[in-house]
């Protein structure tokens, strides 16, 4: 029998030679080629028509309806010109995809067929949303949701083989109101911190009238063949290897890294980049990455809002592209055990419309003030709000990554490098070894540039200032950035505002300006620097120094996912009108019941392959194995026979082994559904169900080493990794 694994190894080697690419291309002619950008719009709209939208998009205010009926046909008209046929809601429910349902422009009117695509078609739709997660908010008797328009980001057209589609970007609310996706929440928050950064700013710099939120992400990914892929039930169905023996050769000869690219990955690449470009996502860097396979892509920067909607955007066409070359795309947080896994670093920080990056250090007392303000309170967010953070970014996959030994753990950290960590005590010696008179000028220790020589990169802290950004690296790789989003800008804005609050009451008290922000900064240094460290994030020494200083320190999801409905952050959602009680509520049970039915398929797919590829494969060689003992017996080679015998009962002890656990770990699924409460069910799987994955791989990963090459039937580590 020739198993899968065998043909699809046969299948890539006969997979064709890239043929040379000497195309002259120049990526800024195609730059939003298929994206309806404000240039577009004013080429298709009216001048006082384009004039009204340009006004609501930049104050948020809403579009009337008379304008949205002229906005649908210019939509309309360019899309067409483009040959898209169909259009639709594009949006970001809390399974952490994106969806989409088409309607076509085609519409009989009295008989008569017609193009059509009404103001009213752009601005509201009613998808059946009964199948989306909405964590009890809409029953299924009343499942009605509604996607509105969002015209803050620009509709653009996705292109598949088989035809265009408009795709209009939209948020997603229940019929009551309440927010059933992650966009309208981070709407609220990005908002609400620009306006708090306005105001901050003001204190020190009347000439900055708007602030804007920044993010650049760095996508990693794996990337294997296509045919190998399908031989895996594992990798098909729960996206990682549930099972499968370490390689002879793994990434500890670090050649990976920034290494040549493969031809036939680099030909993805340059498609990728030349779609990206057309839909408006500045991609810019690509590279190898430590694990063999392993990739990354980065765009530059752009305002928050936009960037998350593009690194949607961006997973949904990466996974297009790698099936026209016949590749998948493996954006889990750890395809494979004992490899490196992925994450996806969010660079942060916030610009001004007078070109000042927030979080830059500058050369002068006033600029250090400025920068001093965002970047103190931006640590004294993040400590507030650590297990917040930890939260938005729990998921199953993820706990795979955080806390293993070459991703960030799950103990919510500050790194900020040598030279800043000197600044900031300097600062706090300074101000209290003297007496300074109330209304004189404080000097302001100058912090010298140091964005270009920033050389004490430390890779293993999961939040890190990287000289002009922050960079919070234990974002998953297939996550919704929106998710941190949401609780980062949250907890920043609501930080700022705090600290605008005690600068004017002591303002009102008479104290010089300066002077008076610097004692609050001076405050929130000492009553947060137990979130810095500058140390190795992956030593044991770490956690137990963490424990002492009070942080959180929770490896797995369950529990994790509790902040999200703890007083302390209901509270701090609910002051600043960014999510409801019953919001959280909600998104802490969806988050709940997507971690259960992650582990609940993983478990499944484990028994099915343990019992129906790897048993049978093993109990084939073992019968060889005895047909052996027995010839050898007969042949009076008894010292050979016993030899073989021990053979024959270590596998046996294996699958005997294999078995049994996979049948323990179906009863405790058992157990688990037959719980009711969510957060139960979450825990059982957690620490009932998932322990048992590790003993029984143990048992098929030596069966792996054991059994004779020809019949096993998944492909190895080697060959998924290594195969080119
Ligand atoms: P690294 O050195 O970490 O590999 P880069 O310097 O290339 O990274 O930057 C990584 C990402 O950070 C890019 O997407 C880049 O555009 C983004 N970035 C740079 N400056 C800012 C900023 N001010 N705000 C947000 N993101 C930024
Ligand atoms: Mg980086």
């Amino acid at each position: 029998m020739t198993s899968m694994r065998f043909k699809a190894l046969e299948a890539v080697q006969s997979r064709p030679k890239e043929r040379l690419n000497t195309d002259t291309y120049i990526a800024s002619e195609h730059y939003c080629k298929y994206v309806f950008t404000l240039k577009t719009m004013r080429k298709y709209l009216a001048k006082d028509t384009f004039k009204a939208v340009q006004h609501a998009i930049s104050t948020g205010e809403k579009i009337g309806r008379d304008i949205a009926d002229d906005v649908s046909t210019a939509m309309k008209t360019w899309a067409m010109e483009h040959g898209a046929t169909h259009y639709t809601h594009w949006f970001q429910p809390l399974t952490g995809s994106t969806a989409e349902k088409h309607d076509s422009f085609f519409e009989l009117r009295d008989g008569e067929a017609l193009e059509v695509f009404p103001g009213s078609a752009l601005v509201q739709q009613e998808p059946d949303a009964s199948s989306f997660p909405s964590g009890g908010i809409r029953s299924t008797f009343e499942a009605r949701g509604y996607t509105a328009w969002d015209p803050s980001s620009p509709a653009f057209i996705i292109k598949l083989q088989s035809g265009l589609t408009l795709c209009i970007p939209t948020i997603f609310i229940s019929y009551t109101g309440e927010a059933l996706d992650y966009k309208a929440p981070l709407l609220k928050a990005i908002h609400l911190l620009e306006k708090v950064a306005v105001k901050v700013c003001r204190h020190f710099d009347g000439n900055v009238n708007k602030a804007a939120a920044t993010l650049g992400i760095e996508q990693e990914y794996f990337l294997i063949d296509e045919a190998l892929y399908q031989a895996r039930p594992d990798l098909v169905l729960a996206n990682r290897t549930l099972i499968g023996r370490g390689p002879a050769k793994g990434q500890q000869l670090e050649d990976h890294y920034f290494g040549t690219i493969p031809e036939r990955v680099h030909s993805f690449m340059v498609q990728l980049e030349r779609e990206a470009i057309e839909l408006g996502i500045p991609l810019r860097t690509r590279h190898n990455e430590v694990a063999p396979s392993q990739f990354e892509c980065a765009p530059q920067f752009e305002e928050v809002n936009t960037a998350v909607d593009h690194n949607q955007l961006l997973m949904d066409i990466m996974d297009k592209i790698a099936s026209h070359h016949k590749l998948k795309v493996l954006l889990h947080e750890k395809p494979f055990a004992g490899v490196n896994g992925s994450g996806k670093h969010c660079n942060w920080s916030i610009g001004t419309d007078n070109g000042i990056n927030l979080l830059s250090p500058g050369t002068t007392p006033e600029q250090n003030l400025l920068f001093l303000t965002f970047f103190i309170n931006t640590i004294k967010a993040v400590h507030r709000f650590a297990p917040l953070l930890r939260a938005s970014i729990a998921s199953a996959s993820n706990d795979h990554r955080l806390g293993a030994n070459e991703a960030p753990p799950a103990i919510i950290s500050i790194f900020i490098g040598s030279r800043l960590t000197h600044a900031l005590n300097q600062l706090i010696e300074a101000s209290s070894s003297e007496h300074p008179d109330a209304n004189k000028k404080l000097e302001i220790p100058n912090i010298p540039e140091i964005a270009f020589d920033f050389t004490d990169r430390n890779r293993t802290s999961p939040f890190a200032f990287t000289g002009n950004k922050f960079e919070f690296r234990a974002v998953g790789s297939s996550a919704n950035t929106a998710s941190s989003m949401i609780a980062l800008n949250t907890a920043v804005a609501d930080q700022l505002l705090a600290f605008d609050r005690e600068l004017c009451a002591e303002l009102e008290k008479g104290v010089e300006k300066d002077q008076a922000a610097m004692q609050i900064l001076k405050r929130y240094i000492l009553e947060s620097r137990d979130i810095l460290f500058e140390g190795n994030n992956y030593s044991e020494e770490w956690a137990v120094e963490a424990a002492k200083r009070g942080l959180g320190n929770l490896p797995t999801s369950p529990e994790s996912l509790d902040a999200f409905i703890s007083q302390e952050n209901i509270d701090l959602f609910k002051r600043n009108n960014i999510l409801t009680e019953r919001e959280l509520i909600a998104r802490h049970e969806i988050r709940l019941e997507m971690y259960s039915k992650q582990i609940q398929i993983e478990s499944r797919i484990l028994s099915e392959m343990v019992l129906s590829q790897v048993v049978p494969a093993a109990m084939e060689y073992l019968n060889d194995m005895l047909i052996t003992y027995n010839q050898l017996m007969d042949c009076g080679l008894e010292d050979q026979a016993t030899e073989s015998k021990k053979f024959v009962e270590m596998i046996s002890n294996h699958i005997n082994e294999a078995r049994k656990l996979v049948m323990l770990m179906i009863e405790e699924r058992k157990v688990a559904n037959k719980m009711l409460d969510t957060r139960e069910v979450a825990m059982h799987y957690c620490h009932n169900v998932k322990p048992h994955f590790d003993t029984i791989r143990y048992h098929v990963d030596k069966l792996e080493l054991y059994v004779d090459d020809r019949l096993w039937p998944l492909p190895k580590y080697r060959e998924l990794l290594f195969v080119k």
